[in-house]
């Protein structure tokens, strides 16, 4: 049940599945990774992976200026893996699977990541910052993890609200037939992560070019 590229929303279960790695770069994997782009940047988002758009594999995209006009920024990571963490650094987060909902996350501030390109080229990335952040977000997606597991009772306490609210939304659009039961889902995302590939895409219709910046310095990680 092939549907058109689109950002899932906790509580779907891929966002809690596990990736495995990509071991074909092929023209699928790259039509794939165009969509998430175009995806990403309507979303107003600066990161986005797989798993956030229903694809079991390890591989996300960020462009930290969320600028569809600098895709010179555009950034592929393939299989990544951090090698190496150094101190740490609390900053707000969110995440395009729950939009709308921020909160202070501890993470390492400096890290070094090995992953590959699109072309199958090894690369090592020193990140620190909103990079470093963005990473350990987006590599946290591939694990099955959500930055709302690391949150404190007392924040969780305050956003449980928002939560439930997500998790009605959820199944309103299966009792109204837009979104599948949960077993097909999972079944769905486990069929696709015995294929050797990323399947074929189903690419979202052109979006507009130009996207509107976000008024306010608030962004979604991912
Ligand atoms: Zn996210």
């Amino acid at each position: 049940m092939p549907e058109p590229l689109h950002i899932v929303h906790f509580p779907h279960p891929v966002l809690r599945t596990r990736s495995r790695p990509v071991e074909l770069l092929d023209e699928n994997l790259r039509r794939t990774v165009r969509g998430m782009f175009e995806l990403m940047y309507a979303a107003r988002g600066i990161g986005l992976a797989a798993n956030q758009v229903g694809l079991p594999f390890r591989f996300f995209i960020l462009n930290l200026t969320a600028d569809p006009e600098q895709p010179e920024h555009e950034q592929v990571f393939i299989n990544p893996e951090i090698v190496k963490r150094h101190s740490s650094d609390e900053a707000e987060e969110g995440c395009l699977s729950l939009p709308g909902l921020y909160a202070p996350v501890q993470r390492a501030k400096r890290i070094r990541t090995k992953s590959y390109d699109l072309e199958g080229n090894l690369v090592e990335t020193e990140a620190d910052g909103l990079l470093a952040r963005a990473i350990q977000h987006e590599i946290d997606h591939l694990d099955g993890k959500l930055f709302i597991d690391y949150l404190g009772l007392l924040t969780r306490a305050k956003i449980a609200g928002r939560l439930r609210q997500f998790e009605k939304d959820y199944a309103a659009a299966q009792s109204s037939g837009l979104l599948a039961a949960t077993e097909s889902l999972q079944a769905y995302v486990d069929e696709i992560r015995k294929g050797q590939g990323v399947p074929e895409p189903v690419l979202p219709p052109r979006l507009p070019a130009t996207v509107e910046r976000p008024s306010e310095s608030r962004q979604e990680l991912s």
